[in-house]
């Protein structure tokens, strides 16, 4: 799931997600468009939202990860990156096989996508596949489901 990053008062980044028709960054807001395969984001707003410092002239955008948004006094930060969850397989039209074990995953049970490479791996007590290594089978994501993000606006 994509993100935005929010300064606090306390002046440190909290990653926020977008939530239904919630303005991203009052007045424009930040609509998703689904895909089966991934989601689109699309920035709706007046031109006196920047986006990386240009006005939102044609008064919609999608958006690239990474992207500065300001308006006014405010500014924050689109990142597509997404952490690993655990979530219940949902099946699919050709059977799909683990990276890992080789073994078919069946729709309905316990299984991490890969949020980087989007490849389904096992994640139940029987089959830890998911965070057997340190990395995804297939790219080279970090595996921990309690890792947090790996950029955040601190890096710039
Ligand atoms: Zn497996
Ligand atoms: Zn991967």
């Amino acid at each position: 799931m994509a993100h935005l990053w929010l300064r606090e008062a306390s002046d440190s980044w909290s990653p926020a997600v977008p939530a239904g028709d919630t303005p991203a960054i009052h007045p424009a807001r930040l609509l998703r468009r689904s895909t089966s395969q991934r989601d689109v984001w699309v920035l709706v707003g007046p031109p006196c939202v920047r986006v990386n410092g240009d006005p939102l002239d044609t008064g919609i955008r999608v958006r690239r990860d990474r992207d500065e948004l300001r308006a006014a006094t405010s500014r924050i930060f689109f990142s597509v990156e997404s952490l690993p969850v655990i979530e219940p397989f949902p099946g699919s039209a050709q059977p799909t096989f683990c990276p890992r074990c080789k073994l078919e995953i069946a729709a309905g049970t316990p299984a991490v996508r890969c949020p980087q490479c989007s490849v389904w791996h096992h994640q139940s007590d029987e089959l830890p596949c998911w965070t057997y290594a340190g990395c995804c089978t297939l790219c080279d994501q970090p595996t921990p489901l309690d890792a947090g993000f790996r950029w955040t606006p601190e890096d710039l």
